[in-house]
């Protein structure tokens, strides 16, 4: 991901680098380059001209420094606003002071719920906690089959729909209400002393009301303390609405990105905090339950860049 928004941008500060001294049409050339290496990149409109605005002012605005040459001095302000647009610090998972934990997961269909359902619960358990998982994805029909197998494989109980199905076994005719199965789980959760619950929730194909509306009746049935929008990177442009009815819809807390390891252009990785506000958590990238990294924006602004 990124390569080629990181070339272009290479390219770009290399034509700076024989200048001794910038002048406002230099800088204004360079903010073109960045410009249109963003847009090609599928960063949405309103992050580039937020993040090339704020690149152009202290450009024009920056002393000069002893140590940097007026080059690394634009690629220093570059680096500094990417990961600003990145969400600045990075922010791990944020866990209830009692009870159990709930995290809850949503998105739409095919970005990578389920997977990382299992990715979670296998780092929680990893670090010494004691996860559940709830299948309250009853839309797609091998989902709660698939969650199960998913935490069998992370060494983590699943909490499904039927009576007495709580460790991982088959179940090929699901039925029942979601809301109700979230509620259960978190129930379950208490009662067996689980400190992190991870709800995984029905994917909707496109921006449906009625999955949204069900995803918000979860959402207030078990009061989650992490709402985490997955999002596949390979989305591009179409992130920002997805991102924003996600936003209306649920209210996230969270971002995670899957799919860094395809190779998406970046966009959504660059737009989605820009245009929620919201930090991305975690970077998915593979099919393995390993693969799964806590976001950095610094170091993903020096991926870009390097
Ligand atoms: P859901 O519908 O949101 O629950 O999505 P799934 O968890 O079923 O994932 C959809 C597909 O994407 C599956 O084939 C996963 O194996 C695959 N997948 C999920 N995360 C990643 C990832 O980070 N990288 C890659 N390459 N594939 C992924």
């Amino acid at each position: 991901m990124f390569s080629t928004l990181s070339d272009r941008l290479t390219s770009t500060f290399k034509n700076l680098r024989s200048k001794g001294r910038l002048s406002e049409a230099d800088i204004d050339a360079t903010i073109r380059e960045i410009r249109r290496a963003l847009l090609d990149a599928d960063v949405a409109v309103p992050v580039v001209r937020e993040f090339t605005a704020s690149v152009r002012d202290r450009a024009l605005s920056a002393e000069v420094s002893g140590a940097l040459n007026p080059a690394q001095q634009v690629v220093k302000i570059v680096n500094e606003e990417l990961v600003a647009i990145l969400g600045g610090e990075s922010r791990g998972l944020r866990f209830a002071k009692t009870g159990p934990t709930v995290i809850m997961l949503a998105g739409l269909q095919g970005a990578g719920k389920t997977t990382l359902a299992g990715k979670l619960a296998l780092h929680l358990r990893e670090q010494g906690h004691t996860p559940l998982l709830v299948a309250a994805d009853l839309q797609r029909p091998n989902a709660v089959t698939q969650l199960s197998v998913v935490g069998e494989r992370a060494g983590v109980p699943v909490f499904a729909p039927h009576p007495g199905n709580q460790s991982g076994t088959e179940v090929d005719d699901v039925i029942g209400d979601p809301v109700a199965v979230a509620r259960d789980g978190l129930e379950t959760a208490r009662q067996r002393q689980h400190d992190v619950l991870i709800v995984d929730t029905a994917g909707r194909l496109g921006l449906d009301s009625v999955l949204m509306q069900q995803a918000a009746d979860i959402r207030d049935a078990v009061t989650p303390d992490e709402i985490l929008f997955v999002i596949d990177a390979m989305i591009g442009q179409d992130a920002v609405t997805t991102a924003k009815a996600f936003e209306e819809g649920v209210d996230f807390t969270g971002v995670v990105l899957t799919k860094l390891d395809g190779d998406a252009r970046g966009g959504a990785a660059l737009s989605v905090t820009g245009v929620t506000g919201r930090p991305i958590l975690f970077a998915s990238t593979g099919e393995k339950l390993t693969d799964l990294e806590a976001f950095h924006p610094d170091r993903m602004a020096s991926r870009i860049l390097d």
